[in-house]
């Protein structure tokens, strides 16, 4: 692959990004929180469940890129008031998804990773000013991207001056419609052979679907992926977005002990 002057891999040990406690390309990480921050008590409620099932980081979103100019936008800076709150009390270090450019510099200023979604993949003014930012980014693949294409966005941030990019397969679009996306585990050791840089997985993003969710979890973790990113909601049914796809908290506890014991497998095979 050519171009990627700083993002390919070289004879130097594999990139590992830290956030406060969280720690991306060694070991493996567990972010978890739901889909958009939506009140203090929900986020409250679910940052709790989440460290107490062994979740590295929370996330949740407050500004939502919905197709629909009229479903739930996020709270905004309401929503990061509230992010920086339940930090203070879990200690979990927090994940959310900026837009627009002109909000890099003042969102970094609550969170501890800025994640650049699916749909901005190449936006390349965001990538840039993500870039010139110390904050660690979470650079999901485009729906419609290619692993090229994907890394060259890496390589925006990079050249940027900013190292700390953890990469994050999210699901393709192809022909399949019973999954939501068509989550491509190829892309694991496929980025992991190209790259330096962390690469972690989306199961709900990627597949849409509460029954698919653990099994493409376990399989990221044989895929050699370096974490997982994944929603959970106390009450998905009354979710403001993404509710056919966050596990309960139940649901998340039992997939990180199976996830975590898939990796000890893993890990001992190596
Ligand atoms: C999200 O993480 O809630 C999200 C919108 O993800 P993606 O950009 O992968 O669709
Ligand atoms: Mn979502």
């Amino acid at each position: 692959m050519q171009g990627l002057k700083l993002t390919a891999r070289s004879d130097k040990p594999r990139t590992v990004v830290e956030a406060g406690p969280l720690r991306l390309g060694a070991g493996f990480a567990v972010i978890a929180g739901p889909c958009s921050v939506e009140s203090e008590l929900q986020l409250l409620t679910i940052a709790r469940a989440v460290k107490a099932a062994g979740a590295d980081a929370l996330r949740g979103g407050a500004f939502k890129p919905r197709t629909s100019p009229y479903a739930f936008q996020g709270l905004g800076l309401k929503a990061l008031k509230i992010l920086e709150k339940a930090r203070r009390e879990t200690g979990l270090p927090i994940v959310t998804e900026v837009l627009d450019p002109r909000d890099v510099s003042w969102v970094s200023e609550f969170v501890d990773v800025l994640q650049v979604g699916a749909r901005n993949m190449q936006n390349f003014s965001l990538l840039k000013e993500v870039g010139k930012g110390s904050r660690p980014v979470l650079l999901k693949r485009g729906m419609h991207s290619t692993i090229e294409e994907w890394l060259n966005s890496a390589e925006y941030i990079l050249s940027a001056g900013n190292p700390r990019v953890i990469l994050c397969e999210r699901g393709i679009r192809t022909f399949e419609v019973y999954s939501r996306n068509t989550l491509d585990l190829s892309a694991v050791p496929a980025v992991r052979e190209l790259t330096h840089l962390p690469i972690i997985v989306d199961p709900t993003h990627g597949t849409g679907r509460i029954s698919l969710i653990e099994p493409m979890s376990l399989a990221a973790v044989a895929a050699g992926s370096d974490g997982l990113i994944v929603e959970v909601h106390h009450h998905p049914e009354e979710a403001l977005s993404d509710k056919a796809q966050a596990l309960l908290p139940a649901a998340f506890a039992a997939l990180v002990r199976r996830v975590r014991a898939v990796r000890s497998c893993v890990e001992a095979l190596s």
